[in-house]
């Protein structure tokens, strides 16, 4: 490895980083994270803080989780490779699609079709509904539904079904047929609706106006995080997801979750949909499925979805991925899973998401520039900067910036994502550490 002279004068240079402009990187460059354990990062220079941020979203375990690394050590040594296209399979994918059935049972899906992200997982899912369809002989449901501010990933079918500006418009023209709901979000809506429950019903609503808009035969499925992440954590009203499921049922159209940050525990809850008590048709998940250890995802299938495909030789699906039951991915998934249920990581995260929340909540009576604190669903949550509370006016980059440094330099990295401020650190947090990030957060807006 070059030395950190060598690391720091290259940083943001050759490499082009995700979400961010090749200028800034140069004139703001990121920061070297060169180690990490516990709940903790440390970068280049030896400073050691408390990862609020979870990698992104995905690390539930921390960064020390021995049996993940031996098993991705072990399955180097024994198979590193082998693919799992037609007339192959390996031994850590069939076991892996086991205990995920068993894992995911309550939610009504008990198959597994692998990928390589979330971003794969999402576009698997819309690629089988518009293949579900077909062979039930509807070949008109090529639509697709989602809300605004929802995020998908960053494929082409990912990119149109996501409801924020920001990761469309450089991309258009994106797949035609994508229609976008208003979300339930309380702080910000079109009806200037502050109450979650007339919210859900309004939001209902619109998607029903919109079924019959475009009429229920042309829609293939309707895609959701149970609770938006990337769009600034935005939980609905507990009656809203089992409506949307009863909406969906009642007109023929799937419902895929998008619980790529959602399953495995991070909401409280082992899945966004035993959460809200729904049974989805596909559930796209990846992330905390490796603990970030190892690029994998999975699509989980539930019954309509297993009627129609299997028994029919005619239902070949004509996709997957290079990737698709990596060898490695699916022993890190395996070995993850275990952990997982071991430490009961869906308490741990129900108990500090409330005391993260309350924190932050205190934190807004203490501080203006928060203009909403959102969460309580386990150890999702986040805080909307604003410059003017009254008039709800976004705060610039500049400041939110900087309370995201501040915060740093006091021993906690945080997220910041257009005005919000984002919370999603390991599910194995301790009360200490939990407090290092409110008390770093405390300094980060006492500097403004
Ligand atoms: N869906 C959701 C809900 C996500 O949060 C993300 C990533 N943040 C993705 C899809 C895309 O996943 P990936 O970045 O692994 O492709």
């Amino acid at each position: 490895m070059k030395d950190s002279n060598f690391l720091k004068e290259h940083n943001g240079r050759m490499m082009w980083h995700p979400m961010t402009s090749p200028q800034d990187s140069i004139e703001q460059p990121p920061k070297i994270i060169t180690g990490g354990d516990g709940v903790s990062i440390v970068d280049i220079d030896g400073h050691r803080v408390v990862d609020g941020v979870g990698g992104l979203w995905n690390v539930n375990l921390g960064y020390s989780c021995q049996p993940v690394k031996d098993a991705i050590a072990a399955q180097l040594d024994t198979l590193p490779y082998y693919s799992t296209f037609r007339g192959t399979s390996n031994d850590a994918a069939i076991e892996l699609s086991y205990e995920l059935s068993e894992f995911f049972a309550p939610d009504g899906l008990s198959r597994a079709f692998f990928t390589s992200g979330g971003s794969d997982s999402v576009e698997t899912s819309l690629r089988l509904a518009r293949q579900y369809h077909k062979l039930r002989g509807d070949a008109g449901r090529t639509k697709f539904l989602s809300l605004k501010k929802g995020y998908h990933g960053t494929h082409i079918g990912g990119a149109s079904v996501n409801g924020n500006a920001n990761f469309r418009n450089a991309y258009e023209p994106l797949l035609p047929g994508c229609y976008h709901i208003p979300a339930p979000y309380t702080y910000r809506n079109p009806f200037n609706e502050s109450d979650p429950e007339r919210l859900a019903q309004l939001c209902l609503q619109a998607l029903e106006d919109e079924i019959a808009f475009q009429g229920a035969n042309t829609i293939a499925a309707m895609i959701m995080e149970p609770i938006l992440g990337a769009g600034g954590v935005i939980p609905p009203h507990p009656s809203f997801a089992p409506a949307v499921q009863e909406i969906c049922n009642r007109n023929g159209i799937l419902l895929i979750t998008d619980e790529v940050i959602t399953a495995y525990g991070r909401t409280g809850a082992w899945s966004g949909a035993r959460l809200w008590g729904i049974q989805p048709d596909m559930m796209c998940t990846a992330k905390a499925i490796t603990n970030g250890y190892f690029p994998f995802g999975a699509v989980m299938l539930g019954d309509r979805m297993i009627e129609v495909f299997e028994g029919n030789p005619a239902a070949k699906i004509g996709h997957g991925y290079t990737y698709s039951g990596h060898p490695v991915g699916a022993a890190a998934a395996l070995a993850c899973l275990a952990e997982t249920k071991r430490l009961n990581v869906v308490d741990n995260a129900a108990t500090r998401g409330t005391q993260l929340y309350e924190g932050c909540k205190a934190l807004m009576e203490k501080y203006d520039i928060i203009g909403d604190v959102r969460g309580g669903h386990g150890l999702m949550t986040a805080m909307e900067m604003v410059s003017d509370r009254a008039a709800k006016k976004p705060i610039d980059g500049g400041t939110a910036a900087k309370v995201q440094e501040v915060a740093y330099q006091n021993g906690a990295m945080v997220r910041v994502s257009g005005p919000n401020l984002i919370l999603s650190p390991p599910l194995v947090l301790t009360e200490a550490d939990a407090d290092t990030i409110l008390t770093a957060l405390d300094a980060g807006f006492a500097a403004i």
